[in-house]
């Protein structure tokens, strides 16, 4: 293989590969003094990274990682290219504390604002400090340093973390200043959700991102011709974009471009520029479907962000002035796959199960709306679930709001936050209430809808992955990343 970075394959069977799990306790000795000894030798090169771009799955815990690689393996009869990344000893790999400035346990805008600004600030605000100091995004400086900056997202563009890369507000909820941001500062590439900010007060925003000459693309086909465009705004939902398991499984959503796209189309627009570019990558709704604890729908999140790798490590093989990082912000549900079953036997039918569900609850909680569907067949055929009549009748009081059960919160226990948004809060219960369903039929079992303050991984490879420690605060990355780049 001529490539450094391509990914090991692995031609053993599964017998094989756990036969062949007993011997790598041993192997991995070696191999880690091996990547130890490649870091070490990379780390002395000490070149400027022209690009940098930052992959992040957002609220990825080591248990959907975990899930989503099983899944990969049963259905597919690989493993995830994460994994595979991780075999390869060129790959500087690192654990994360992800505290923010006011809990263990921090928030995307927090979280993202550390890497952004090289502080911990309180949850909520993006790259404002406990004190109100407005703070320098690392993006942001790069733009003045004459790079291109591009950002994409399957969450809303404006949402909390592609926004703590360029912006900085004292309420992560106030998009439209975020929006108002990325045009001050001409942002190059921008794709996601979100078309929502944009479109308020008959297009307003969105007539001001055109008059200063961005193409404007709200679909997948027009995102492929306006591709090249010097600046492009891409927004393809008004709020997120559709989850990967409803855009495989519905017909409405075929116009709507995967993050694989995505990321395809930035990283030609953005290699133009002869200064290089700093690019955010971000898989935002598999911690939508760890709030949602929706388990079918964080595999395939997981697996839309898993294709992207190969295309990256593509372009760093050709591009190795480019620092690499592939990280996720924090957890988020706690999703594990627990032992059931006589000696634990009723695990190994987990995976199938999942293949077996063609919905997000978002997208089921969407379709109620419908009062027709609420019907036990509407169920078979969406999560291959048997309802009862008490079943039908509770999520038929969800529908009518007097049934609430969400224990964790982020602002507070959930009511206020979810009125006015039928589907959310709808979707929020059928999570919650097929959970303990999943968890006796499946081993599936969640933690809370909330985030988690484990620690955290991250890979890095290229110019100056080789300045990242293994065990790092979420805020030093910040510093690492600027030496790497020099701003
Ligand atoms: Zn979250």
């Amino acid at each position: 293989m001529s490539s450094k970075y391509k990914l090991e394959k692995s031609h053993q069977s599964r017998r094989n590969f756990l036969k062949g799990a007993a011997g790598v306790g041993l192997l991995g000795a070696s191999a880690l003094s091996a990547k130890a000894e490649s870091i070490t030798r990379s780390s002395r090169e000490n070149k400027v990274a022209k690009n940098c771009i930052f992959l992040v799955v957002d609220g990825m815990g080591r248990g959907t990682l975990s899930i989503a690689n099983e899944y990969s393996k049963k259905q597919y009869g690989k493993e995830l290219n994460w994994i595979r990344l991780l075999k390869n000893k060129h790959v500087v790999t690192a654990l994360q504390n992800t505290a923010s400035a006011n809990s263990l346990v921090t928030d995307s805008a927090a979280a993202g604002s550390a890497w952004a600004s090289g502080e911990r600030i309180p949850n909520g605000r993006i790259n404002v400090s406990t004190e109100g100091r407005r703070l320098n995004p690392l993006f942001s400086l790069a733009k003045k340093k004459g790079k291109a900056i591009g950002l994409v997202s399957t969450a809303r563009i404006t949402h909390a973390t592609p926004a703590s890369f360029v912006s900085s507000v004292e309420n992560r909820d106030d998009e439209v200043s975020i929006a108002r941001q990325y045009l001050e500062q001409e942002i190059d590439v921008l794709m996601g959700g979100g078309a929502r900010s944009f479109l308020d007060h008959e297009n307003a925003l969105l007539k001001e991102f055109k008059r200063v000459g961005y193409s404007h693309a709200s679909t997948s086909s027009e995102m492929l011709q306006y591709g090249d465009s010097s600046k492009l705004l891409g927004l393809f939902a008004d709020s997120h974009i559709p989850y990967a398991i409803d855009r495989k499984h519905a017909l409405d959503y075929r116009n709507v471009p995967n993050l694989e796209t995505m990321l395809r189309v930035a990283l030609s627009n953005l290699s133009k520029h002869e200064s290089g570019f700093c690019l955010q990558v971000e898989a935002g709704r598999v911690d939508h479907a760890g709030h949602a604890q929706d388990i079918a729908s964080i595999v395939e999140e997981q697996l839309e962000f898993d294709r992207c790798i190969p295309q990256v490590l593509e372009f760093v093989e050709k591009h190795p002035d480019t620092l690499l990082i592939i990280t996720t912000d924090h957890g988020t549900g706690g999703c594990q796959l627990n032992g059931f079953g006589e000696y634990y036997s009723g695990t190994n039918q987990s995976m199938d199960r999942i293949s077996k569900i063609k919905g997000s609850y978002e997208y089921i909680a969407e379709q109620l709306n419908k009062p027709k569907n609420l019907n036990k067949k509407f169920f078979a055929s969406k999560l291959d679930i048997k309802l009862s009549d008490a079943d039908l009748s509770v999520i038929q009081s969800m529908m009518d709001k007097d049934y609430r059960i969400y224990p964790f919160g982020y602002r507070d226990s959930g009511a206020e936050h979810f009125q006015g948004f039928q589907r959310d809060y709808l979707a929020a219960n059928l999570g919650s209430y097929f959970a303990q369903y999943f968890a006796e039929q499946m081993g599936i079992g969640w933690t809370s809808d909330a985030h988690t303050s484990e620690l955290v991984d991250c890979m890095a490879l290229g110019t100056g992955a080789n300045l990242i420690p293994q065990y790092f605060e979420n805020f030093e990355l910040n510093g690492l990343v600027r030496r790497a780049l020099q701003i």
